[in-house]
């Protein structure tokens, strides 16, 4: 099953797709943990991608699809994956059709994440993760064991330089300027599933999981 979770940032979409994956045997691929990653490890496309996400911006649409497409060459996604923070833009969402049609693999639905804006930002200023890519928590929803520590490898958890609430401000913005059109895209295309995005976690997974398999 090949899936798109559309949603504006702190709509819980990393969250579900984790929960999901193992449910459904297929991988997460999350192009902000894609990039999160290279940053990271220090490469090129690391380097080129920090200053865009450490101010909430759109990394440039080439970096992102190269990665991406790169990314679903790997065997684990033969059997599907989770698109998780891909596509953001109308470029991205052209190219990943293009590329699935190729391969005669399109994409089975795509999950729309409905959430009241207002809870967006005490979301995403309370998350906290792992500097060394083991996860996240939330100070107040989902709280680590140990106050600030990972769970995982107990390393003092950090905030995302774009978790600071000005930079909340343009990462929204830039979701509703160049996101949120991708709705429209996919319900042209019979695709979209809407589901309630706030709520217990459980409720919203079973709210996916049957809105991906009436697809
Ligand atoms: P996320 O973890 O999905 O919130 O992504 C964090 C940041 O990575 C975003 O604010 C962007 O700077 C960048 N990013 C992630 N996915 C994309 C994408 N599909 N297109 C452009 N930039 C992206």
């Amino acid at each position: 099953m090949r899936l798109i979770f559309l949603g504006p940032p702190g709509s819980g979409k990393g969250t579900q797709a984790k929960r999901l994956t193992e449910r459904l045997g297929i991988p997460q691929l999350s192009t902000g943990d894609l990039l999160r990653a290279a940053v990271r490890d220090g490469t090129e496309l690391g380097l080129k991608a920090k200053r865009y996400m450490d101010a909430g911006e759109l990394v440039p649409d080439e970096v992102v699809i190269g990665l991406i497409l790169e990314r679903m060459q790997q065997p684990d996604c033969d059997n599907g994956f989770i698109l998780d923070g891909f596509p953001r833009t109308k470029a991205q969402a052209e190219a990943l059709e293009q590329a699935l049609q190729e391969k005669g693999r399109p994409i089975d639905a795509v999950i729309d994440f409905e959430i009241n804006p207002e809870l967006l930002v005490e979301r995403l200023t309370g998350r906290r993760i792992c500097p060394n890519g083991h996860g996240e928590w939330h100070v107040k929803f989902n709280p680590p064991k140990e106050p600030g520590k990972c769970d995982v490898c107990g390393a003092e958890l950090i905030q995302r330089e774009d978790d600071r609430e000005d930079r909340i401000k343009t990462r929204l913005e830039a979701y509703r300027r160049d996101t949120e059109p991708l709705r429209e895209f996919y319900a042209q295309r019979g695709l979209l599933r809407a589901i309630t995005a706030d709520g217990e976690m459980g409720r919203i997974s079973k709210q996916i999981e049957q809105a991906a398999q009436g697809a």
